[in-house]
């Protein structure tokens, strides 16, 4: 086995989203020394630009779940589906998505819930930590979440959930209509139901935030080098990373570059089943009104929060093997329907679009793992919905594999790639 180096080994990390910077603070200040290459500056090309900033702590449940075939040919038919498979896609997509379905039978679903648990239980407090370290604490705010509905039923079929959260330490209040109306200025009458958890927090600028903790990986000695990765290749005393501009020598490698990790996996003859989920949002700049609390509207697929460039509304689930096709318009003409939809007084005008591909597994749990062919090599990504909830957590569990330590067999077994190459 590769040594097990306690500081001071040298680490190249491919990808500077907010998976690949947190993981470069956190190695850094454990006395790593770090280079994180990415052919961008750090947070601007991928799915950590512009998502609804929430920190999700309490959602440690799995996109794929019991009875997720039912609910997603629903969600799949209505006019302004929040679930769009493109017709030239589904074939590409088929052995993704049997595994996907494979994935929501009762067992590996309780598996998946439970290795995310691990990873959500203490993200507010040590992404809290992280900001802090880095002097950005501003940035986060823990306010907890809104999730609203507008008739009992729907309510009601999201019960089972919230007592599994209940249990996992994540308790939540119902909210009447009054309650709705005076959480959230602006909003439709039509919404008349819901739940609020405590246990969520915001952050004011994704952007940003990823650009504050790059600033303080930097002021702890990590270099950036805007170049792209094309290769690496491991022997027993360094790996390689090859990049446009040559070639550097390592003693330990991340590949945390999101959903375009999947090639770099190809290149150690790993199998990564990575697709991009590209979800879209519209940011309204002056809502007229402060919305305190980030909302999610599970019927409807819609994450809502107010972050600094204004209300930002979206989510979505475009699923697409090529996470660099075009956007679709036509996704964005309905999101700015529904939005108007929700919130009856915005001004239409403005909106400003972005869509970012999700790096999504077909049971949801990141990717945090040594390389099945390589002991130098090591992968952090995958997180799909929650790669800025779990940034922190899941570069702290990194770092413990470098290291060397053991997160017990469950724990490793349960992020392991190897999962995913039976
Ligand atoms: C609409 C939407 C809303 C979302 N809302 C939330 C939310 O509220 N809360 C939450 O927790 N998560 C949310 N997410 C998910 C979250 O954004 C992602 O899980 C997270 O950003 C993934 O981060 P990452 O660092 O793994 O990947 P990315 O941010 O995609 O970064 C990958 C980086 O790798 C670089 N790269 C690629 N190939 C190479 C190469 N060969 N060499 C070097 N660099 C390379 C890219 O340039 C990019 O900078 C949302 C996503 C979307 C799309």
């Amino acid at each position: 086995m590769a040594g097990t180096p306690a500081c001071n080994a040298s680490i190249g990390i491919i990808g500077a989203g907010i998976v690949g910077v947190a993981s470069a603070l956190v190695l850094a200040q454990r006395g790593h020394n770090v280079s994180v290459y990415d052919p961008c500056p750090p947070g601007q090309a991928g799915a950590s630009r512009g998502n609804a900033g929430h920190v999700a702590a309490a959602d440690i449940f799995p996109m794929t779940r019991p009875g997720i075939l039912r609910t997603g040919l629903t969600m799949m038919v209505r006019p302004d589906a929040p679930l769009r498979l493109p017709g030239v896609e589904k074939l590409r997509l088929a052995p993704w998505l049997m595994r996907f379905l494979a994935a929501a039978r009762n067992q590996r679903f309780a598996a998946s819930t439970k290795a995310l648990l691990h990873l959500n239980r203490e993200a507010i407090e040590e992404t809290e930590k992280l900001l802090g370290q880095a002097g950005i604490s501003d940035m986060m705010r823990a306010n907890g979440v809104a999730v609203l509905h507008d008739n009992v039923r729907s309510l009601a079929a999201g019960a089972a959930l919230w007592s599994a959260r209940e249990r996992a330490g994540f308790p939540s209040q119902e909210l009447d209509h009054a309650a709705v109306a005076r959480l959230v200025p602006g909003i439709s009458p039509q919404f008349t139901h819901g739940r609020f958890c405590a246990h969520w927090a915001q952050v004011a600028d994704p952007f940003a935030l990823v650009q504050g903790l790059a600033h303080a990986a930097a002021n702890r000695g990590v270099r950036f080098h805007r170049k792209k990765v094309l290769g690496l290749a491991a022997d027993a005393d360094t790996v390689r990373i090859t990049h446009e501009g040559g070639t550097t020598i390592y003693d330990r490698a991340v590949i945390a570059a999101g959903v375009w990790s999947r090639p770099l996996a190809a290149c150690l003859g790993e199998t990564l089943p990575l697709v991009a989920e590209r979800g879209y949002n519209l940011t309204f700049p002056d809502p007229g009104f402060v919305l305190d609390v980030p909302l999610v509207l599970p019927d409807r697929g819609l994450a809502i929060t107010h972050v600094r460039e204004g209300l930002r509304i979206g989510g979505w689930a475009e699923f697409s093997r090529s996470p660099d096709r075009p956007e679709n318009e036509r996704i964005f003409a309905a999101l700015k329907r529904i939005s108007l939809d929700i919130f009856p007084g915005l001004a239409p005008h403005d909106a400003r679009a972005w869509m970012g591909s999700r790096p999504a597994l077909p049971d949801s749990v990141p990717v945090i793992s040594r390389s099945s062919t390589s002991e130098r090599i090591f992968y952090n990504c995958g997180h799909g919905h929650y790669g800025l909830t779990q940034a922190t957590t899941s570069a702290q569990f990194l770092a413990q594999l470098i290291e060397g330590k053991n997160p017990g067999e469950e724990l490793r077994a349960a992020f392991s790639i190897t999962r995913l190459q039976r």
